[in-house]
């Protein structure tokens, strides 16, 4: 569960400071030029009192807002409300009527705006920040009726989002395409993904490290195992038992050992067109995991590494939930705001 943090931001009725530098030009001597009175939509007050200043230096006026007030007709606190109430998962509409008995009415178009808003703002903090080992996964959701590829990046030190893409996660050149400048503007330099050939080629390519999601590998692993057991020979069947313990295990000389064992298994060719044998099946597995092996173990040496891809598919789970309620998202923006300001549970 993310913890929400309610911090709804100050609105004074008129402001106590005053400007310090003029938007224009930067000049910092002013004349008062009149007060106006500006009705605002807010929890607790109906208008505020807003000044207007004289630039000394261009002479252009302006209007200097109080705190928590801009040119929008609701206050930051306001806006901010809404989007809580949206998070902790009212409908747009239910939103509009929970703000009722504070005197505000709140179409649900202007609460949608409301969130487009704070999810632009969060993207935009979220653009510099550091991130060390980002998780990386695909979902696939509905927009109007139509599926669509959605790779989601996490931040695996505090679970929350930070991008959110359509990006086609089998396609190798569209994930680096979206995934190299990410890396490079927030400092990344290890990836969390499952075991999709795309992600490794792209951490390859990179210069990342890479940690495979030891729940997929052992899920479809444990499927291989599952087949082989049926058809391999009962003089080899030794070699499954050793290649479950090992990814139990994940030792450090485990590629090593795959790799032996890969080498005792005589290799039988089939001719052109025929299936594999059994045999060459299981090679196959013992030269692929033996290959891999240090993508399953990152997480070994590296403290801050988790061994799962857990953290992604929770901050992922969060924005299901919601889209759940929301019922189908009209438009590519508005998942993504979607997206975004659930799986981050509001600043
Ligand atoms: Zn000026």
């Amino acid at each position: 569960m993310s913890i929400v943090v309610l911090q709804l931001p100050d609105v004074k009725r008129k402001s106590e400071t005053r400007p310090e530098k003029c938007r224009y030009c930067q000049g910092e001597t002013f004349q008062r030029w009149g007060k106006v009175g500006k009705p605002v939509r807010d929890s607790r007050c109906r208008k505020v009192q807003v000044y207007r200043y004289r630039c000394c230096h261009c002479r252009r006026t302006f209007r200097y807002y109080p705190q928590g007030v801009d040119r929008a007709d609701q206050t930051q606190r306001l806006r901010k409300l809404a989007v809580i109430y949206w998070v902790l998962g009212m409908s747009l509409r239910g939103v509009g009527m929970a703000l009722g008995p504070f005197g505000v009415k709140l179409s649900h178009m202007s609460v949608w705006r409301d969130l487009q808003e704070q999810a632009n703002l969060l993207e935009k903090q979220r653009h510099w920040k550091p991130v060390r080992v980002l998780g990386v996964d695909g979902v696939y959701p509905l927009v109007k009726g139509k599926k669509r590829s959605v790779l989601i990046a996490v931040d695996l030190g505090d679970g929350r989002p930070v991008a959110i893409g359509q990006v086609d996660e089998s396609n190798p050149q569209a994930v680096r395409r979206w995934l190299e400048p990410l890396v490079k503007r927030l400092g990344v330099s290890v990836i969390v993904t499952d075991d999709l050939a795309s992600f490794r080629s792209v951490a390859e390519k990179l210069g990342l490290e890479h940690q495979v999601c030891q729940f997929h590998v052992r899920r479809w692993v444990g499927r291989t195992l599952h087949e082989l057991r049926e058809t391999v020979p009962k003089e080899w069947q030794w070699v499954l038992d050793e290649i479950k313990g090992l990814l139990n295990e994940l030792p450090l000389e485990g590629s090593r050992r795959l790799f032996e064992l890969w080498k005792q298994i005589p290799e039988r060719r089939t001719g052109q067109g025929q299936p594999l044998s059994p045999l060459s099946q299981l090679r196959a597995l013992l030269i692929r995991l033996s290959e891999h092996w240090p993508t399953y173990r990152v997480f070994d040496w590296d403290k801050d590494v988790p061994w799962t891809n857990n953290g992604t598919e929770q901050a992922i789970g969060r924005m299901k939930m919601r889209s759940r309620t929301v019922r189908g998202y009209k438009s590519w923006p508005g998942m993504r705001a979607g997206l975004m300001l659930s799986g981050s549970g509001v600043a």
